[in-house]
């Protein structure tokens, strides 16, 4: 019989959720070795069934170089409207089970379950429970994770995809984290892995390694600090809910730090038409928004300003938040992470932009619908070749 814990985080991701996504729209590539993408030779791979990841295939691939690792690929379009409606059935059940859950993307969350240890006593029953429901509420399946905090929460689950179900249990944190390879911390990203393991640093335990400390101080600096309490386990990150849930927001962390705006613009400007997009499919404008960025020493810091007037056209919301971005950047701080949200969500007053204006947006959705929004750009920023942005992120779906 398990203890109360003092703190109790579930984690959920759903398992390659486009990919089986568009297997539960089309039953027959069950086992397929599915991916979602846009075509050769300019598309990339937006996410990978787990029977393409065993050939390589990743997402953020050029789908020409996944065509040559797999073959028999099969390449599905990205479907946003089911992602959505997806995204809402989740959400139904996640409603159902917790008082609170915070949505870090479309298909990941975390719930602090802390009280409702009363009537849940067994960690394991409840991710069990909670795994059977989304299952047969959405078809999904999916990996959970409970422990202390969120940053363990989340690196169990990644150690246990797919189909997963995992819980580190209280002052078990460091044990479990000890062996993982370096990269599993997150903002590990590549370059920060092989100057760390050029110090013979190889796992997260060799982090708290004595005979490595001046080493990992020389490379790190203050930023050691942070590492090593992650590396111990301890990360007392709430979860925080949208309490108010007319609001949609994106964010990533990167493989490396920066502060370069030539960087974080793009991401950022991304972030805006994935949203835009989404709140005209439901005939929904924004009031307001906000920048959130967290430098390397996970300090978070935000700008929120209101828009004139509602909107939901990119190109006239994207100079406001550009500002607040610019306003925002310390050229003194890296940055680990950033996000948009748009908030204050109300019906979009009709019409927002005249009809000319409007028929041409109309069909520019239609495009994203059926090719993604790598595609498709709504003006702004001149994009470079496709997927130069999202190899910057670690986030796979
Ligand atoms: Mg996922």
């Amino acid at each position: 019989m398990s203890t109360r814990w003092p703190r109790q985080i579930l984690f959920g991701d759903i398992d390659a959720m486009f990919a089986s996504a568009a297997v539960i729209a089309d039953p027959s590539l069950a086992g397929k070795p599915v991916a979602v993408g846009g075509p050769p030779p300019r598309g990339i791979i937006a996410a990978a069934s787990y029977a393409v990841r065993r050939f390589g295939v990743r997402s953020a691939m050029p789908t020409i170089q996944a065509l040559r690792l797999c073959p028999q690929l099969v390449l599905v379009p990205p479907d946003r409207p089911l992602y959505t409606r997806l995204h809402r059935q989740l959400q139904e059940v996640t409603d159902r089970c917790f008082p609170e859950t915070e949505w870090t993307s479309i298909d990941e969350f975390y719930a602090d379950t802390t009280r409702l240890q009363t009537r849940h006593p067994e960690p394991r029953a409840l991710g069990g429970a909670l795994k059977a429901d989304i299952l047969r509420t959405t078809g999904l399946t999916c990996t959970i994770a409970l422990a202390s905090g969120k940053t363990v929460a989340k690196i169990a689950a990644d150690a246990h995809k797919p189909d997963g179900l995992a819980v580190i249990e209280p002052g078990a944190e460091a044990a479990f984290l000890a062996p993982l390879p370096i990269r599993s911390l997150p903002g590990m990203g590549p370059k920060s892995t092989e100057a760390v393991e050029r110090l013979g640093v190889r796992t997260i335990g060799d982090l708290l390694v004595p005979r490595f400390a001046s080493a990992l101080l020389r490379l790190f600096g203050t930023r050691l600090t942070a590492l090593q309490s992650l590396a111990r386990g301890v990360d007392s990150d709430p979860v925080v809910a949208d309490r108010e849930t007319k609001s949609v927001s994106h964010e990533t962390t990167f493989d490396e730090d920066t502060n370069d705006p030539a960087v974080l613009e793009p991401i950022i400007h991304e972030f805006l038409e994935t949203l835009t997009h989404d709140l005209r499919l439901e005939g929904l404008a924004a009031g307001s928004f906000t920048v959130k960025l967290k430098d390397s020493h996970f300090r978070i810091t935000t700008r929120q300003r209101k828009f004139p007037a509602p909107l939901n056209y990119d190109p006239d919301m994207w100079p406001d938040i550009r500002l607040a971005l610019a306003d925002l950047l310390q050229s003194r701080s890296r940055y680990r992470l950033a996000g948009l949200g748009l908030s204050d969500l109300a019906p979009a007053p009709e019409p927002l932009f005249d009809r000319r204006q409007r028929d041409a947006v109309a069909a520019l959705d239609r495009l994203i619908e059926q090719y993604g929004s790598s595609v498709v750009r709504l003006g702004g920023l001149p994009q470079g070749e496709d997927g130069s942005l999202k190899q910057k992120r670690r986030k796979e779906t």
